[in-house]
């Protein structure tokens, strides 16, 4: 399972309101994009749904629960951002099981998620290497591992192609699709490229100024924009 419902969260840095009131429910399953102008609020809305920022006021239920005094490991959620993040001294197999070790689990079932995951990932040949031996797109896709051997429940990515070159980019977006079918999981992708949107959403919100200006699928935001700012974002003819 991993169903999201976001209720009327509302996010302020000082006097600022950064996030105005979103709400939003996602499908166990489903792939749903925010995308949106720089500074719009995309990723305080993930860090706020990740229990890395509490929210003002509002609530996050994960599988119809609330989860505002549950700490971000205990969510059930991984997150890829857009810098790796990964741990320079530690070779591949070690960064991708790194988070199973702290939460205490087997050293069997480590290695058999790491090998399921680098596999799935192309990465097999890779496990004994550190990150300034990989490529960027690489690298991206032990960040992508690391989150795959969680099992979690909510994938949150945060623009994680922005770092890659053009061709990297298309690549690892193909193979961010694939993973969604494979693993039947609920992802939500943080993106300001609207190439990006349309062809990995099921459903994409459009973000502006801490608000969500329309949720739908691709076809409906283009066919049938809201407003002019979605019209715009989207590149509909209107
Ligand atoms: P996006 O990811 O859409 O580019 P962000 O969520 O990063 O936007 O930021 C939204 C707004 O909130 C920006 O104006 C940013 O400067 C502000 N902001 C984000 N994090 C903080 C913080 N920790 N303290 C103060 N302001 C912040
Ligand atoms: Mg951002």
């Amino acid at each position: 399972m991993g169903s999201l419902r976001l209720e009327n969260i509302r996010k302020s840095f000082g006097k600022v309101e950064v996030l105005k009131g979103i709400d939003l429910e996602v499908k166990d399953g489903e792939f749903v994009i925010f995308v949106g102008p720089s500074g719009c609020g995309k990723s305080t809305l993930l860090r706020v749904i990740a229990g890395l920022e509490d929210a003002t006021s509002g609530n996050v239920l994960i599988d119809g629960e609330a989860v505002d005094h549950v700490p971000p490991a205990k969510r059930g959620i991984a997150m890829v951002f857009q810098s790796y993040a990964l741990y320079p001294h530690l070779n591949v197999r070690d960064n991708m099981g790194l988070g199973l070790k702290q939460a205490g689990r087997p050293k069997a079932e480590i290695g058999e998620r790491v090998a399921v995951a680098s596999k799935m990932l192309g990465l097999d040949k890779y496990l004994d290497r550190r990150p300034a031996e990989l490529s960027g797109g690489q690298r991206q896709r032990v960040a992508i591992g690391r989150a795959i051997v969680r099992s979690p429940k909510l994938f949150l990515f945060d623009e994680p192609l922005s770092n890659l070159d053009a061709a990297l980019r298309v690549n690892t977006r193909l193979e961010i699709a694939k993973l969604h079918r494979e693993l039947s999981a609920t992802m939500i992708y943080v993106t300001h490229d609207q190439v990006e949107a349309m062809t990995l959403a099921d459903r994409i919100a459009i973000l502006n100024e801490g608000r969500i200006e329309q949720v739908g699928t691709p076809m409906e935001l283009y066919n049938r924009p809201a407003n002019l700012f979605v019209a715009g974002f989207i590149g509909s003819p209107k």
